[in-house]
């Protein structure tokens, strides 16, 4: 099923991630994963891509494992390190697999290259293009409510995203934030700039204190002082981190769906049993209609 469709059926939608394991590493693991987040009936289940596309083939069985579930998956697929003809190969791979949706990135640059190679790709808009023309995928894109870390301001970040959209998106997700008014105010920037498809909020439940420390590293996306003091107060008491974080990002969730959100994704993390404490509050604020 489209994603673009799922986005019609008036409900909020609550989606999930997988993400493959490192080459050389248990990929059994990823059984129990997609089991763990099948069984919480999410509405559309993403599965990211490695950097510089090291995981194209798992990424790809993964979307027919949970297909294979009776769930909807979207492939991630990132352009910067790849060519024309590994883009078209990965979406042959796609179609024949029966995958209707692909989310498109740029993806990050490695350390020191500041210009793309003969005949690669420079900004994920062109993916979008080439996507698009093929007139098969429902396409989703990134976008970033505290600013993509590369730009110089959320004007020209917001600019380029109305690109990104109008090459052919039909839905955007956000990178995780941890303050709704961020998001509030990014929503009011997009309309005003003439984006109209559904903005996903990216939650991301912080539940362990190696990822405070990464998800502000990786994402660019600040903490705020509420969270900090979560952080300060509990980063050697494992248990109660993880039940403040979960907290916390059941509130956020609460909010954004009171205030018209159309859609939450969860940063799962390869760890079902957060989604699932988060659901298990929610329970009845998941049958919200838009
Ligand atoms: P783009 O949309 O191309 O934007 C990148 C930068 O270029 C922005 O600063 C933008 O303002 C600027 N820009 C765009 N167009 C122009 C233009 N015409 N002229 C000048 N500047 C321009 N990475 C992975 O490797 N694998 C994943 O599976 C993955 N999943 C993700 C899922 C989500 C929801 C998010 C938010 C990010 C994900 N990423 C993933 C990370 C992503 O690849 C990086 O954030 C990357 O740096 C930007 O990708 P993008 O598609 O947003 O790029």
């Amino acid at each position: 099923m489209k994603i673009s469709e799922i986005l019609q059926s008036g409900r909020v939608s609550f989606s999930c991630e997988i993400f493959p394991p490192k080459t050389g590493t248990d990929i059994d693991h990823v059984d129990e994963v997609i089991d763990g987040i099948a069984a919480l009936s999410p509405s559309f289940i993403s599965v990211t891509y490695g950097a510089s596309g090291s995981t194209s083939k798992t990424t790809a069985s993964i979307c027919e494992k949970v297909m294979a579930r009776g769930m909807t998956p979207i492939a991630h697929m990132t352009c910067l390190s790849s060519t024309r003809d590994e883009v078209h190969t990965y979406t042959e791979k796609l179609t024949a697999l029966g995958v209707e949706n692909v989310f498109a990135l740029r993806g990050d640059r490695p350390a020191g290259v500041t210009e793309p190679g003969p005949g690669q790709y420079r900004y994920a808009s062109q993916l979008v293009t080439e996507l698009a023309a093929l007139d098969r995928f429902c396409i989703g894109g990134a976008c970033y409510p505290d600013g993509h870390v590369e730009a110089h301001d959320k004007a020209e970040d917001i600019a380029h995203l109305k690109e990104k959209v109008d090459a052919g998106c039909s839905f955007l997700t956000t990178q995780m934030f941890f303050d709704n008014d961020v998001m509030y105010s990014f929503l009011y920037r997009a309309v005003k700039a003439g984006i109209h498809v559904p903005i996903l909020a990216g939650i991301m439940p912080l539940t362990t204190a190696s990822q405070y420390a990464r998800s502000a590293q990786l994402s660019g996306t600040p903490l705020p002082p509420r969270l900090r003091s979560i952080y300060d107060k509990f980063k050697d008491r494992p248990r109660a981190l993880r039940e403040a974080g979960i907290a916390y990002a059941t509130e956020q969730i609460i909010d954004l769906v009171a205030n018209g959100v159309q859609g939450i994704h969860i940063y799962t993390m390869n760890r079902p049993e957060n989604a699932a404490d988060i659901f298990k509050n929610i329970a009845y604020i998941r049958k919200t209609k838009i």
